[in-house]
């Protein structure tokens, strides 16, 4: 078991918290650590007074797993930290079996049939019928692959809208969480960073309807219809998008995506990065990997260097980065100023650092000299070579964006005299929800919120009114029994033949 000092140990519970298999306990204010502990330790990462501590050796018959990077060792008939893998008899065994398709058919469910997977026409140019109880401007029906089916169309005005755009850089946007504004205005927020993509959530229904409701209306409608837009993130950066070009922050283009985080490249290119240099940093905001630590380097063969990095620790070879404009967005604007020390007990005259980043844009080639400091030297052929593998092996940066509407309400008035049944059709497969032709996904529990990608939408499709609310092509598509089922408005039906101008 780990070992807890019970002098500097203040029953904070902190470990407890981080304890995945709950193996620790508190009792007369002092962590106690249970049988089960697999070793990951992850206790002795959060504990804040520097109580615990691996033991000297861990206890025979563990086994090391390699399933991950956090190393666990795992005692005969316990789990590992993950709870995924359990030493049974001193093997490590999954514990729940590979399974089949046909064991997850009935949670996965019903996908849309085929003959609804297309709107006979699409919303687009549809036209809007206000008041909502009045049927929708065109409601169709015909035959694909011989069987009855209706597409219902509107162009719904939704003040229930937002437009997600993710932008590939790994330059600073903002802190999570910042205002983006457009002039004065604020227009959305900076949210969750995605792999290799800063997210904005720009509109929604509280800007919408607040003060600057107009601007927020406009704006997401000229993302949606991929038009250029500039932002400016408060605290932060100022933003120039389109979707389906590069994204500019700050003035600088952004052109390659990286390759994954720094453990990611590390994992990628380990081979390569051992022919090239005796210790490789990569350098990344999130990640940032050293190869002689990491499970890659180790695995391709490469021995200790005595490089330690100032970043602090996630697992062996994988350090937390921090975010500034520097090298891989982190603040690391000079590289070798990552390295926090160089142990020549360990390090050697001649030993070569190459210090890189996850695009591959920049890299630099360090020499340890007799005297245990780093000179700069020429990246050597090999080196050069295993950078631009990683260059070229980044995707080109762009802006994307997904719009999101919730067409679940009076919306439905011109579909159905029961709107719940439309709701009800809608999730479980019955009616397809499509945006100008384009597949949406729906969200998940009550209502109609659902999203498309706006690259898969006719170009100027998305308009603003000043109620305000963006307006949507929609298209409810369905086999005429069922549209019947749902209180349809069968009487306002028209064959599809019938050109409706
Ligand atoms: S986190 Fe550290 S100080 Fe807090 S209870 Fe656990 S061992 Fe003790
Ligand atoms: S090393 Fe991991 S499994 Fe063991 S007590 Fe600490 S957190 Fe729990």
């Amino acid at each position: 078991m780990m070992i807890v000092d019970e002098q500097k140990c203040i029953g904070c519970g902190e470990c407890v918290l981080a304890c995945s298999l709950g193996v620790i306990k508190i009792r007369s204010r002092k962590a106690r650590v249970g049988q089960g502990c697999s070793f990951c330790g992850a206790c002795k990462r959060v504990c804040p007074q520097e109580a615990v501590d691996f033991p000297a050796e861990v206890p025979e018959g563990s086994v090391p797993c390699e399933a991950c990077p956090v190393g666990c060792r795992i005692k005969e008939g316990f789990l590992g930290a993950c709870q995924r893998y359990r030493n049974q008899e001193g093997s490590l065994v999954r514990v729940v079996p590979l399974h089949g398709f046909e064991e997850v058919a009935q949670v996965v469910g019903e996908d849309i049939s085929e003959e609804i997977r297309k709107p006979l026409v699409t919303g687009i140019g549809a036209g809007t019928t206000y008041p909502d109880c009045r049927p929708a401007p065109h409601i169709l029906h015909g035959k694909v692959q011989g069987v009855d089916v209706v597409t219902v169309v509107t162009e719904a005005p939704l003040s229930y809208s937002s437009v997600l755009v993710k932008v590939d850089t790994d330059l600073p946007v903002g802190q999570e969480g910042a205002r983006v504004k457009v002039g004065k205005k604020v227009v959305g927020h900076v949210t969750t960073e995605q792999y290799g993509s800063k997210m904005l959530s720009i509109g929604g229904v509280n800007l919408l309807t607040g003060p600057d409701g107009m601007v927020v209306a406009r704006t997401m409608c000229e993302i949606a219809n991929r038009r250029a837009v500039k932002l400016q993130v408060e605290g932060g950066a100022r933003l120039e998008i389109r979707v389906g070009f590069p994204p500019v922050v700050n003035g600088q283009e952004s052109s390659r995506m990286r390759v994954g985080c720094g453990s990611a490249t590390m994992g990628l290119f380990a081979p390569l990065f051992k022919e090239a240099a005796d210790e490789v940093i990569v350098l990344d905001s999130h990640l940032t990997s050293l190869m002689s630590e990491h499970a890659a380097g180790r695995f391709v063969g490469v021995k200790p260097t005595g490089v330690k990095l100032r970043f602090k620790q996630s697992t062996p070879g994988r350090y937390f980065g921090d975010h500034g404009s520097g090298w891989g967005g982190t603040s690391i604007v000079h590289p070798r100023e990552v390295i926090k020390e160089l142990d020549m007990k360990v390090a050697w005259p001649g030993m070569r650092i190459l210090v890189t980043e996850t695009t591959g844009e920049k890299a630099v080639m360090f020499q340890v000299n007799a005297r245990g400091q780093l000179e700069e030297v020429e990246l050597t052929a090999l080196a050069r070579d295993v950078v631009e593998a990683v260059a070229s092996s980044c995707e080109p940066s762009r802006v994307s964006a997904l719009y999101m509407g919730g067409a679940g309400g009076s919306a439905r008035a011109g579909v159905s005299r029961y709107p719940i049944k439309l709701t009800q059709a809608v999730h479980a497969r019955k009616a397809n929800l499509t945006v100008g032709g384009a597949p949406t996904f729906v969200l998940p529990g009550g209502g109609i919120s659902f999203m498309v990608d706006v690259e898969r939408v006719k170009q100027g499709a998305f308009y603003w009114t000043p109620t305000p609310a963006t307006i949507c092509p929609i298209e409810y598509t369905m086999l005429l029994s069922d549209y019947q089922k749902i209180g349809g408005h069968v009487e306002a039906m028209k064959p599809f033949e019938v050109k409706m101008r």
